[in-house]
């Protein structure tokens, strides 16, 4: 059993959704506000983190549960599995399996009623790996 609030698709909301579909960098909420600001040049980013948060509830969007030090969004709801660079950061999706085993395992080891986990690879990514082709970009 799930309490997921129903909340209303704001024009606000609606965009900050738009904007978050674009891109698949898992944007913190600084660098959703940045985007929005386009469109709704007034939103103020208390604005658009509460939104954000409102809507994560709402399990509209994804809240992650990554390392680092900003609470990072995601508008593909379905469970998929991150890799995080310990360089620069970023967040990216990896394309894995979900493993739906793992869940009764847990559920038999703690006698929870398990409903999830998260799985969030670490590591370094291609361009952090390779630094004469950064210092090559900069
Ligand atoms: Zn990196
Ligand atoms: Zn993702």
């Amino acid at each position: 059993m799930q309490l997921t609030p129903q909340i209303r698709l704001t024009t606000q909301r609606q965009i900050i959704l738009e904007e978050l579909e674009k891109v698949t960098s898992h944007p913190t909420a600084n660098e959703v506000y940045d985007m929005v600001r386009k469109r709704l040049p007034r939103i103020g980013l208390g604005t658009v983190y509460r939104n954000l948060e409102l809507m994560a509830d709402a399990g509209i969007i994804l809240k992650l549960e990554v390392g680092g030090t900003q609470k990072r969004f995601d508008a593909v709801t379905t469970p998929h599995y991150h890799i995080r660079c310990i360089s620069c950061g970023k967040v990216d999706d990896i394309e894995l399996p979900v493993i739906e085993d793992i869940n009764k395992t847990a559920a038999a080891i703690s006698h929870y009623q398990v409903l999830g986990h998260h799985i969030e690879f670490s590591g370094v990514c291609s361009s952090c790996n390779c630094p004469e082709q950064n210092t090559l970009v900069n």
